[in-house]
């Protein structure tokens, strides 16, 4: 790594991960990777790639298959054993970096490097399971079984909100199945997937197995997936990429996971603990400045409570602190980029033009020391009806919108009125209509009495409708997107059967 001099600052210059080398981009060109708290502050370069740096890693990869796939799945967890100790020992610092190129809080980012371990040690032991199944075939003297490979050089392209959990609960999965990695992480957020390269090289991840190949979605993603030596893409990030990225898949018949985006809802019954409920969802809408796909942008509120929480409301969001995620109080950290707080605003006109009423925040925060970050006001619009703009689309900022119910058969339609469904809640103590809504919501995660996010590694994440394409990732479901499938039949008969010919 050098320093550059950037007008008055002197910065880092950060590099490719090929075949376990750091290697700028072929064409010399870089980036900048910028602080979303302080957009002085460059935090480093990295290598504005193209499809030859992808061509390389991706050749790299598949060098590296075929000694990886046929090393046994207990000696690839051994080596992911030693990634989640090495891990551990640098979990503050991979947490610093987090804070410092996504910007949201210390707590918020080292709850997202222990996502990663846990990913890391659950993915591990999966190396002792990868079961397969046996069964009883029709015919005599016959073993039926189910065997699990590897399916080659894997692409993986992440979004910035969860720089490491998102690397990790894809990259873990495909190494553990025998798999190689190309990763294309998000150009707002480089820098921990470096750090990421590092520790995977330390531990002793054979050359070539794990590569990464920065920069942008056109420039580096599309060639990724457009490479026909990638077996299988795995995407998180925005519906319309995703759908991008499937038509490509599509026609050159790749697999691909695709987790996607969300407009993910709380819904309030008449007999909830209304305390607990505002609780949730003012942390689901408004921590991480709701750049969470699991963020709560949507409350659904029984009309007989709805007043009530509303004051509940707005008096516990105006408690919330926003500020830059390094001091310890925030909880409210900055967006992502310029392009971002713009998108935040246009949802915010469209709500007002919509007959929405705006009854808190709806600004940008620029004044004194916020001078020089990317900081949004909570904001709370009420009496939203489910036709209006901001009621439908994703809008990935701190905007909370506040949905009436006349009833729980309402809510529930008002909830499932939208494209996506990726996570949802209910805060009810009515057994019957919890189980209710368990059945009728139209979403790949649902709680009861608790906010929309906080998913754990060793169960299955992922949506339904636009959210997705119908894969999970983490769990144990991970390995079914990661590994093919063989049906094998063993014959000990002696003779020729076949379960077809029936007599
Ligand atoms: P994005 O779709 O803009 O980018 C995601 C990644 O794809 C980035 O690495 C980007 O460089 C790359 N990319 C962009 N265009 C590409 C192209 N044409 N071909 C290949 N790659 C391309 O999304 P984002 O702004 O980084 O992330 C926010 C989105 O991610 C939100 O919609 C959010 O809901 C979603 N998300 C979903 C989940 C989930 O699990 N469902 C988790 C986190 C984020």
């Amino acid at each position: 790594m050098e320093d550059t001099l950037r007008g008055e600052f002197m910065v880092k210059t950060f590099y490719n991960f090929i075949n376990s080398e750091w290697v700028p981009a072929i064409s010399g060109k870089t980036f900048d990777n910028r602080d979303p708290a302080d957009k002085d502050h460059i935090i480093g370069l990295f290598p504005r790639s193209d499809q030859r740096d992808v061509e390389k890693a991706v050749d790299a990869a598949k060098k590296a298959f075929p000694a990886w796939s046929n090393l046994t799945p207990p000696k690839r967890g051994k080596i992911l054993y030693d990634i989640g100790k090495l891990m551990e020992a640098r979990k503050e610092e991979i947490a610093t970096a987090i804070v410092e190129e996504m910007g949201k809080t210390m707590k918020e980012a080292l709850g997202e490097v222990n996502a990663g371990i846990d990913m890391c040690y659950f993915m591990a032991g999966e190396g002792r399971r990868l079961y397969g199944e046996t069964t009883y075939s029709e015919l005599p003297n016959r073993l039926a079984m189910i065997k699990r490979y590897p399916i080659g050089v894997c692409g993986i392209i992440t979004p910035w909100n969860f720089p490491v959990s998102m690397i990790t609960w894809k990259t873990f999965p495909a190494l553990i199945c025998g798999n190689t990695v190309v990763l294309k992480p998000s150009a707002e957020t480089p820098w921990t997937a470096n750090i990421l390269a590092e520790i995977f090289n330390e531990a002793g991840l054979p050359k070539g197995v794990f590569n990464v190949v920065h920069g942008y979605g056109t420039e580096v993603g599309e060639a990724l997936v457009n490479n026909k030596e990638v077996r299988l893409i795995s995407f998180t990030g925005s519906t319309a990429v995703g759908k991008r990225i499937a038509e490509i898949c599509g026609k050159r018949l790749a697999k691909v996971s695709l987790e996607l985006g969300g407009k993910n809802a709380v819904i309030v019954m008449d007999d909830a603990d209304l305390d607990l409920a505002v609780n949730a969802i003012t942390k689901g809408a408004f921590t991480v400045a709701g750049q969470r796909c699991t963020a709560t942008s949507r409350a659904i509120v029984h009309k007989e409570i709805y007043e009530e929480f509303i004051s509940k409301l707005v008096e516990a969001t105006r408690k919330m602190k926003v500020g830059a995620g390094k001091e310890e109080s925030t909880e409210v950290c900055p967006v992502i980029n310029e392009k971002q707080l713009a998108t935040i605003e246009r949802y915010v006109e469209s709500g007002k033009k919509e007959g929405a009423k705006l009854i808190f925040g709806g600004r940008r925060i620029s004044a004194g020391e916020f001078s020089k970050g990317n900081y949004f006001e909570p904001t709370i619009f009420i009496d939203v009806k489910p036709e209006m703009t901001i009621a439908r689309e994703e809008i990935f900022g701190p905007v909370l919108v506040v949905l009436r119910a006349e009833s729980f058969e309402h809510a529930i339609e008002i909830h499932n009125s939208v494209e996506y469904g990726l996570s949802g809640s209910i805060f009810t103590r009515d057994i019957n209509k919890a189980m209710t809504a368990i059945d009728k919501i139209e979403t790949g995660v649902f709680y009861v009495n608790g906010p929309t996010f906080g998913s754990e590694v060793h169960l299955p994440f992922g949506g339904v409708k636009q959210s997705g394409n119908g894969h999970r990732e983490v769990g144990k479901a991970a390995i079914d997107v990661f590994s093919e499938l063989k049906t094998v039949y063993i014959d000990y008969s002696g003779a020729l059967q076949n379960a077809q010919f029936k007599k």
